[in-house]
């Protein structure tokens, strides 16, 4: 875009939207900090940062009007690159994150979509509320929210959206909905797990649950059979206590570094004597080399992810086991062993599996176990090296059911439409047509609109 269009750009947005929302162009300050993100550097043509549902609308009729394609954007963590774009107008939520508490006798409280997870742990603790959410301060409410969140309480809470009783969403043609059991059950069905298709996300309301303090840490392994390692910790998860959620972590050998094996735990509550009780068949898994278990306010155990050092960039995949029985341990340990992918088991089950699979549009409700592999890839990447990666991927993939969008590296409509299960990827294509028929919210992990 030549700087006199960029400046008719501008004066015309400001015009239609300046009122009511901030109004940026290459060059201003503060567009770079929306333009890029954590997965993705863009070159929008225009962000639009608005502070209210009522700005968001009218960016959205202002798209419209111009045909300016539409990305949004919240915490900015999508894996797959998808919270910038390289020309269009970012809608930008970030502006829009208070967190209110509606009632505190039955915890119900009202977040902006832009809140980051981290934020709304800290606004929560003084009531000695929390919402299980994932294990990243820096993530956005709505992207995880919309895609399921499964965090450090998946067990004892089940995912995000399992607390969550409404959202308010403007749609494409600048109409606010809110979406409930009740108004717009078809939407809020699909918004709880099928992601930015439908609208763009202002609010959210969830119940809060009691939460204080718990055990949080990591119990690091002298691993020497990692596949016995991976199936003695299935064995134990499987009999374990429901507060108890754990990933195990699984680094490939490097040159100069051997590999590691690290167990994160977060025991859900701050009951000393049942978190002891639950750990200790983990204590004594394998010899210990570390271990940093200690009780502590749950909104100080969500981190930031450690950038990654210039040059990389991590290629992410995941699938659903419902059962880690031998035969996929095994298909895990060859691909660690293969060297060149971060691997995390992610232990479900509990809470999470009470939920119908037909409840929301997240239905991997009878998965035992995600499994997500992280791919370094140097840029510029040599040739090949990626679908050499993918491939050493798809042996784990093909034991898997589906995927979970909050963890998938790619925006490619066949990968998209393999992370549902088909009956619930029509059911959200038949939600699209209603909510999104013309597709302005493509640059997402996209559902395409079933056709008439
Ligand atoms: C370091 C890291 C740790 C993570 N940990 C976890 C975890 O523990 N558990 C878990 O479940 N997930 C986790 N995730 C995945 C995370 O949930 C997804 O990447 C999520 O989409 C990020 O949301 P965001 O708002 O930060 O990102 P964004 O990039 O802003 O948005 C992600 C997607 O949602 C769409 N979107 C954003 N805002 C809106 C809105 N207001 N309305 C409609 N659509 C919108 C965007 O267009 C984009 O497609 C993690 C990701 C990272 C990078």
């Amino acid at each position: 875009m030549t700087q006199l269009a960029s400046n008719e750009l501008l004066s015309s947005a400001l015009t239609a939207v300046g009122a009511i929302a901030e109004v940026l162009v290459p060059g201003d300050d503060g567009y770079a900090g929306t333009a890029s993100a954590l997965f993705a550097d863009g070159t929008p043509d225009l962000v639009i940062r608005p502070h209210d549902a009522a700005g968001v609308a009218a960016a959205l009729r202002y798209a419209a009007g111009t045909g300016l394609a539409v990305t949004v954007r919240s915490g900015g963590h999508s894996m797959a690159g998808l919270s910038t774009s390289t020309d269009g107008m970012i809608i930008d939520t970030r502006r829009i994150s208070g967190v209110r508490l509606l009632d505190p006798a039955s915890g119900r409280v009202r977040v902006g979509a832009g809140a980051t997870w981290g934020a709304v742990a800290a606004a929560l603790r003084p009531h000695g509320l929390g919402l299980t959410a994932g294990d990243t301060s820096g993530v956005g409410v709505a992207g995880l929210t919309l895609g399921g969140g499964i965090g450090w309480m998946v067990r004892r809470y089940g995912l995000a959206i399992d607390s969550l009783a409404a959202a308010q969403v403007v749609t494409a043609d600048g109409r606010l909905i809110g979406a409930d059991a009740v108004e717009h059950a078809d939407l809020f069905w699909a918004l709880r797990g099928g992601g930015g298709n439908f609208g763009v996300a202002t609010g959210f309301d969830f119940t809060a649950r009691p939460v204080t303090s718990v055990h949080f840490g990591e119990i690091s392994y002298q691993a020497g059979d990692v596949p016995r390692l991976i199936a003695g910790w299935r064995d134990l998860m499987r009999a374990g206590d429901e507060k108890l959620t754990t990933t195990l972590n699984l680094m490939p050998a490097m040159p100069g570094r051997p590999g590691g094996v690290t167990l994160a735990c977060c025991y859900a509550s701050p009951d000393g004597a049942g978190a002891a009780q639950a750990l200790r068949p983990f204590r004594a898994l394998a010899p210990v080399a570390s271990d940093s278990i200690r009780v502590m306010p749950y909104a100080e155990i969500l981190e930031d992810m450690t950038p990654l050092p210039p040059g990389l960039r991590m290629e992410l995949r995941n699938t659903f086991f419902t059962t880690l029985d031998d035969a996929r341990v095994a298909a895990v340990g060859e691909l660690l062993a293969g060297g060149g992918a971060a691997l995390s088991l992610r232990s479900l089950g509990g809470a999470a599996a009470r939920v119908s699979r037909d409840a929301t549009a997240f239905a991997h409700r009878d998965a035992e176990v995600m499994v997500a592999a992280a791919f370094l890839i140097p840029q510029p990447a040599p040739p090949g090296m990626l679908p050499e990666a993918l491939n050493r991927w798809s042996p784990v993939a093909a034991l898997g059911s589906g995927a979970y969008v909050g963890f998938l590296g790619s925006a490619d409509p066949a990968d998209v439409a393999a992370a549902y299960p088909p009956a619930t990827y029509r059911r959200l294509a038949a939600v699209k047509r209603r909510y999104d028929p013309a597709n302005v919210f493509r640059r997402t992990h996209n559902i395409l609109p079933a056709r008439s």
